[in-house]
């Protein structure tokens, strides 16, 4: 089994501590808000949320998709929470937030897929914070343009919506998603005039080729910002590492990413989506 492959030393991180952490961790349990972060035992929690920052998760932590390398829990989510918005809004209020990512399960049983939730939310964490700002990482929402527009008539910084693999393997790693859907989402975000971002794992069996083929892809849909990162296994129910890529080979996606044009490459083992996103927000700043 893959799941024996051993981690390299350049995966090694820090255990999350100081004041810091422990003050954001409060706030998070206070206000029983979710977060990307711990949902997915993201590596980078001492540092970023020792910062100050954090990825909420809104809509629940109860996901309508099965997704093969993901940690949420798929099931019947809870019944919408209207009240959410607010208590987002609170919570980023306490903690002085200046940079917040916000993030969601997919709602897919709900008429509007959890976007007049995705629009209140931006709105009240704007009204209450008026100079943070935000990067919103959505759902395909199927695709509906609609529903999609709920989040741009809200004008966060930053819209991302990860393609998360290659073309080939996305049946197998996203399920439920669609490569080419995925494309019109981003550059439906890019005509609404968003400034825009995607991701990519890296280690689920893609080779070098594809990945640079992929992000062809999201440049032609208008992408501003790229994340590439190291896939980690969550647990062992979840799909298998199957190479672990070499700090030279993220390099080399950086370079090639400048030179297709991106304005922002992230790229590195431990690089999650939301990772320096702060940074990601200002135009020019990766160059
Ligand atoms: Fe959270 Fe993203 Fe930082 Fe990981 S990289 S701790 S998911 S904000
Ligand atoms: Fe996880 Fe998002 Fe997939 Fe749901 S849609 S299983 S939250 S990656």
């Amino acid at each position: 089994s893959t799941s024996v492959v051993k981690k390299p030393n350049w995966l090694r991180v820090k255990l999350p501590t100081g004041e810091n952490y422990r003050h954001v961790r409060n706030l998070v349990d206070q206000h029983k808000l979710h977060t990307i972060c711990e949902s997915g035992n993201c590596p980078n929690m001492g540092e970023c949320w020792g910062e100050g920052t954090a990825t909420f998760m809104i809509l629940g932590n109860v996901c309508t998709r099965s997704c093969g390398f993901c940690a949420v829990a798929t099931g019947r989510p809870d019944a919408v929470d209207w009240d959410e918005p607010q208590r987002v809004a609170e919570a980023i209020h306490l903690m002085k937030v200046k940079h917040a990512v916000l993030t969601s399960v997919d709602r897919d049983e709900l008429k509007d897929g959890g976007s007049i939730i995705w629009h209140n939310t931006i709105k009240a964490v704007k009204s209450l914070n008026s100079d943070t700002t935000l990067e919103t990482l959505i759902p395909d929402f199927k695709g509906k343009a609609e529903d999609i527009q709920r989040v741009i008539d809200a004008a966060p910084e930053v819209v991302s919506h990860n393609i998360e693999t290659v073309e080939r393997l996305t049946r197998q790693v996203r399920i439920q998603a669609k490569y080419r859907r995925s494309m019109e989402v981003l550059k439906i975000l890019k005509q609404g005039g968003m400034r825009t971002k995607s991701g990519i794992m890296c280690g689920l069996g893609e080779t070098k080729e594809e990945v640079l083929q992929t992000m062809q892809d999201l440049v032609n849909s208008g992408v501003d910002v790229i994340t590439l990162g190291q896939y980690l296994q969550p647990t062992r129910k979840h799909l298998p590492v199957v190479r672990f890529v070499h700090p030279d080979e993220f390099a080399e996606y950086r370079e090639a990413g400048y030179n297709m044009g991106f304005d922002y490459v992230e790229s590195g083992p431990l690089v999650r989506s939301s990772y320096h996103s702060e940074r990601h927000v200002i135009p020019g700043y990766g160059k």
